[in-house]
């Protein structure tokens, strides 16, 4: 039943986080610098008017009580800036530079589930930048924290942490950050299980984990032993119990076999299909592409123009991170 019992510890987490509300309010929500260009402006005005009650989460996550200004760039499809991102992202966020990008056209998907969710994720991953002082955060513990931060666990979430775990590889840690500069599928894999390792450390050490570790980091610690000194156990012990605990049937033969979890399962699969069929649509329109190209392959290219890399597959895997990129999450 531990699966049980992180599930309702992170919806604890949150819980607890929006009654400490009224405490918080003493200190500063983070102020969101919203920029558009003038067609989008209608869309920066509703990020502008988030409640800023919303990054409560964030701040009782990573103890960054006056996290400062957020700079929130609204980008246009095709722009420089949404171009930097994989076709699948409807968001990214620069940490060092204290920016999110947010890309309108793009019809949020899991993990997030509109507007607001895609805003906490994103300033989330600012606030946990911060607060470990600039240091390297593993990338599946900053997904997880964003995640939590950014909505309350579903139903969904659980069928994809089954789905991950029940029919995936056993990965470590680091291998799971790996699958981020992937495709979506594989970035959906990598999120389903960052976020049940997360929660499964907020489970066994407490909601107060994340940001003993953020604080041990901004002193100067590396990650795995601001763990250590944080949780008094070695990291790598921590992944091995995980991989043990979960892969058992019986832990998830109650919420695979539920009807709300059948009537997920056939929405998901709906919409899988749908994007099968897009993708071979865009790998038609690939062919074409490439086809016109070997047709002009001998006019010379713009100078100054980049390389069009943009092959696509049936399962959506495009948008492999181009290496010497400046530092992104999503
Ligand atoms: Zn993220």
């Amino acid at each position: 039943m531990e699966a049980l019992t992180a599930r309702i510890a992170a919806r604890f987490l949150i819980g607890t986080a929006a009654l400490l509300g009224a405490a918080v309010a003493v200190s500063a929500p983070p102020r969101l610098v919203v920029e558009s260009p003038a067609p989008l402006a209608a869309y920066a005005r509703e990020v502008e008017r988030l409640d800023p009650l919303a990054f409560l989460p964030a701040m009782e996550l990573t103890g960054l009580f006056e996290p400062g200004d957020v700079r929130v760039v609204v980008a246009a499809e095709g722009s420089a800036l949404a171009r930097r991102a994989p076709s699948w992202a409807v968001a990214y966020a620069v940490p060092a530079e204290g920016t999110v990008v947010l890309i309108p056209t793009r019809t949020p998907a899991w993990p997030d589930d509109g507007l607001p969710d895609v805003v906490r994720h994103e300033v989330a991953h600012v606030l946990t930048f911060r607060a470990a002082g600039g240091r390297h955060v593993p990338r599946w513990f900053d997904e997880g924290l964003a995640m939590a931060a950014g909505r309350p666990r579903v139903l969904e979430d659980d069928l994809r942490e089954a789905l991950a775990i029940l029919t995936g590889p056993r990965l470590r840690f680091a291998d799971v950050d790996g699958l981020f500069g992937g495709g979506r599928s594989d970035a959906n894999r990598a999120y389903a299980l960052s976020s049940a390792f997360f929660g499964d450390l907020v489970a066994r050490h407490g909601s107060a984990l994340p940001k003993r570790v953020l604080r041990r980091m901004a002193e100067g610690e590396p990650f795995e032993e601001a763990f250590r000194s944080a949780t008094g156990v070695p990291f790598r012990d921590e992944s091995a119990g995980f991989w043990r605990s979960r892969r058992s049937v019986e832990r998830w033969l109650p919420i695979v076999t539920s009807t709300a979890a059948v009537w997920t399962a056939i929405v998901l699969l709906t919409l899988w299909a749908v994007r099968v069929a897009r993708g071979r649509k865009r790998a038609r329109l690939a062919e074409w592409e490439a086809a016109e190209r070997t047709a002009l392959q001998e006019q010379p290219l713009e100078p100054g123009l980049p390389k069009d890399a943009g092959d696509v597959d049936a399962e959506g895997d495009e948008d492999r991170k181009e290496p010497g990129e400046p530092p992104l999450v999503h």
